[in-house]
């Protein structure tokens, strides 16, 4: 089991104070916190060889290089990705998404159907809705039913044979519902569609394993896994990677210049254009480090106790819905109590050092499906504790009480 102590002493961050009181860090689905070996690891760059890589014979841009590199091969190892040139490095999971979207036209045709779910993140929908726009094709959703979970009866009836590309997130970071990616995927590739899974909440959070799933891309978010902000990955098939236009033209990207032709870079570089985040890809290979070292069957047996937990306590709250409410999940907990606006309870709680979210979470056609003009979001990770969850619920209960 773990030593829940050890870790929270690696988080120089969870010994502030917030407006008085200890910090209780429950936005994990926004951004994860860092641990000191990650923090390090920038500062190591940036004191001992910071250079710019893969085009200095010198000393240090070799280091750099070489550990930059290095740190690729952790991410790709970490997410059981067979080839190195398949791990790309991109500036975070949007930036991922939409090096897909915006070459995917060489996928979706005029007249073809994207199908989104309606659990999806605004990044997750809005490069989609550009690529149906400008190639003339039409976006489908499958809908979500009342308990979170997809509607996997309707998505069985919009697939078709003019589904192209089928994009669903593996967890929703609305109401952390856990996707069944496996199926979605064995369905899409039945209809010779492609299929892109979002894995922006799931890569910290449990062991993804790309090659096993079979998914076409897959994208994540450094920041969600300990790692720095500015850093992501994007895991594609090779043939598909070979045939996608690169997002962006540039440096590191060319084999070849003139002025009447230019021809790319190899993988993984065709997807790299410019001067990559270098700090930023070192650190995330701590960060994979640190996981690895905790274990992320660990981390995802722990942070199931706290959601278990946490969904029991906050359910004792008098007025209380939790939207998601189902077993297969990660540990956020979308709720709000009675009538009272999710933005007043969150000000409320964060007087006390709470911090969670509230809003639509950048997923307001989910708010739409519930008619809720958002929730209160309470994410965990495996630094969090029940003794944090317990200053929660009496703080949301305090709060309840003056607002009602
Ligand atoms: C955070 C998140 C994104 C967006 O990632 P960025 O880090 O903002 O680029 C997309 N999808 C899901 C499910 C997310 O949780």
């Amino acid at each position: 089991m773990l030593d829940i102590n050890k870790i929270r002493a690696d988080f120089p961050i969870l010994n502030r104070k917030v407006n008085g009181h200890p910090l209780v860090y429950f936005d994990n689905a926004a951004t994860s916190q860092k641990p000191r070996q990650v923090i390090d690891k920038i500062t190591e760059y940036y004191t001992q060889y910071n250079a710019n890589i893969h085009r200095g014979v010198h000393a240090l841009s070799q280091e750099a290089t070489d550990l930059f590199e290095e740190a690729r091969e952790k991410v790709r190892a970490f997410f059981n990705i067979p080839e190195t040139k398949q791990t790309l490095f991109t500036s975070g999971n949007t930036h991922s998404i939409n090096a897909v979207a915006s070459g995917a036209h060489v996928f979706v045709k005029e007249g073809d159907e994207v199908i989104v779910s309606a659990v999806e993140h605004h990044s997750n929908i809005v490069p989609w809705q550009m690529l149906c726009e400008r190639v003339g094709a039409t976006l489908k959703v499958i809908p979500v039913l009342d308990n979170g979970e997809l509607d996997m009866d309707a998505f069985a009836k919009i697939l078709n044979s003019k589904t192209a590309f089928v994009v669903v997130n593996h967890i929703s970071n609305a109401l952390g519902v856990q996707n069944p990616i496996e199926e979605i995927i064995e369905k899409a590739h039945e209809h010779k569609a492609l299929v892109l899974i979002d894995g922006a909440q799931s890569c910290g959070h449990m062991k993804v394993d790309v090659l096993a799933l079979d998914a076409d891309f897959y994208t994540m978010a450094g920041h969600k896994m300990c790692g720095p902000t500015g850093i992501g990955i994007l895991y594609g098939k090779e043939e598909l990677l070979d045939r996608l236009p690169p997002y962006q033209g540039g440096g590191e990207m060319i084999d070849q210049v003139t002025f009447e032709h230019t021809t790319y870079a190899g993988l993984p570089h065709k997807f790299e254009a410019g001067t990559p985040n270098i700090a930023g890809g070192i650190a995330l290979g701590a960060a994979v480090d640190y996981l690895e070292s905790v274990g992320m069957e660990n981390i995802a047996a722990y942070e199931d106790e706290l959601l278990k937990y946490g969904t029991q306590k906050i359910k004792e709250i008098d007025g209380a819905v939790i939207y998601g409410d189902v077993d297969k999940k990660a540990a956020v907990i979308s709720f709000n109590v009675g009538n009272i606006h999710p933005y007043d309870l969150g000000t409320i709680v964060d007087k006390l050092g709470i911090a969670v979210r509230t809003g639509h979470h950048c997923a307001q056609p989910v708010m739409d499906r519930y008619q809720i003009p958002g929730t209160i979001r309470a994410s965990f990770a495996f630094y969090n504790t029940k003794e944090e969850i317990d200053v929660m619920v009496q703080a949301l209960q305090r709060a309840v009480i003056m607002l009602s």
